[in-house]
């Protein structure tokens, strides 16, 4: 265990966490997860494999919800690392160490702690390009820009695009355990995809008319499944076969979300079991 910046070892060591994660002003309000307890195991690392090594750990909250994190946890209390409660406002040079500026809240004073090298447990955030990924495979991303699953508890590893499954932090900040388990849930959700001879899709799926379509390929960008696609159609127009293109929806893609419908002008597009005739005829039989 060395120091970045000049290789040697470091005799103490102060940890940071929360730094990013749970902070509204820098747009993080969520938690990241894994780094109260890779602080712990690297604290417990500090003092494990440097002689006389020190561990001091600033902390909001000790988050340890998995099976034997707790008991991890208080392990590494126990061996010797110091969990100073409170908010770190300053960090300076003092000489080739580093003094932390903080308070103690718990014992309501400032303090001051002196040592040989900070580490901050930064918050967890989407890979870079991730938001491009998201739009190429045609899925998407919640508000922190991680990747959306179709339902959190019931859906968890599903996406609302057919076919695409999700396992691990790209979902959302978690440890590897979760990601183990959420990548195993997600191959037997293929496993069970490959397992049928036919495929069952959605019944409410859009469709086109062709004779309606003007080709004007408005409703292909709209599409969040990329479900629909322009294909050439031959016809007979005054006795003269004319070629033109017109707009395909795969049913296999489409998730019937309605949303090519309102935005074809020329009324070709409608929803299967919710077309403009079945919707007036339903406010007919309820104002009746
Ligand atoms: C500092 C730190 C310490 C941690 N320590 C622990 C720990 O002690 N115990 C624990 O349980 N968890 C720990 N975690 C959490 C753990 O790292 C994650 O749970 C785990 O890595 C998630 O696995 P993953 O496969 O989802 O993502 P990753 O491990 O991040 O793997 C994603 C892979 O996809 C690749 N990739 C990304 N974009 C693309 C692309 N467009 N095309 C192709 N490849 C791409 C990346 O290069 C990467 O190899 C720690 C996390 C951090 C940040
Ligand atoms: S896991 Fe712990 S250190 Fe990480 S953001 Fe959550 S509370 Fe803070
Ligand atoms: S279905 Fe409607 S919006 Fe799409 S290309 Fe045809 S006319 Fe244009
Ligand atoms: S209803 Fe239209 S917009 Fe929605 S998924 Fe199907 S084709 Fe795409």
């Amino acid at each position: 265990m060395v120091r970045p910046s000049d290789g040697k070892v470091p005799q103490s060591v102060a940890f940071i966490k929360c730094v990013g994660s749970r902070d509204d002003v820098k747009g993080k309000s969520y938690c990241s997860r894994a780094c109260c307890m890779y602080t712990a195991k690297h604290a417990m690392q500090v003092m494990e494999k440097i002689p006389d090594g020190q561990a001091y750990v600033f902390y909001m909250d000790v988050r340890t919800a998995g099976k034997t994190y707790e008991e991890f946890y208080q392990r590494s209390v126990a061996r010797g690392a110091q969990y100073i409660r409170g908010r770190v406002s300053k960090i300076y040079p003092r000489g080739d160490r580093l003094v932390l500026k903080s308070e103690d809240t718990l014992l309501g004073m400032p303090i001051e702690v002196e040592v040989d090298m900070v580490v901050l447990a930064t918050a967890m955030v989407p890979a870079a390009g991730s938001a491009e990924m998201a739009k190429m495979v045609g899925f998407s991303t919640d508000k922190d820009g991680f990747f959306q699953e179709a339902h959190p508890k019931l859906q968890p590893v599903e996406t609302f695009t057919g076919g695409v499954y999700l396992a691990g932090a790209c979902q959302g900040p978690k440890d590897i355990p979760d990601t183990v388990a959420q990548a195993s849930a997600a191959a037997v959700k293929v496993c069970g995809l490959f397992s049928k001879s036919e495929l069952a899709t959605q019944p409410m799926v859009s469709e086109v008319d062709p004779a309606k379509c003007s080709g004007c390929q408005f409703c292909v960008p709209i599409c969040p499944y990329k479900a629909i696609s322009m294909v050439s159609r031959q016809e007979w127009v005054h006795g003269h076969k004319v070629e033109r293109e017109v707009a395909q929806i795969n049913e296999g893609l489409c998730q019937g979300c309605g949303a090519c419908v309102g935005a074809c002008r020329s009324g070709a597009l409608n929803l299967r079991g919710f077309t403009d005739e079945q919707i007036v005829a339903e406010v007919d039989a309820l104002c009746l």
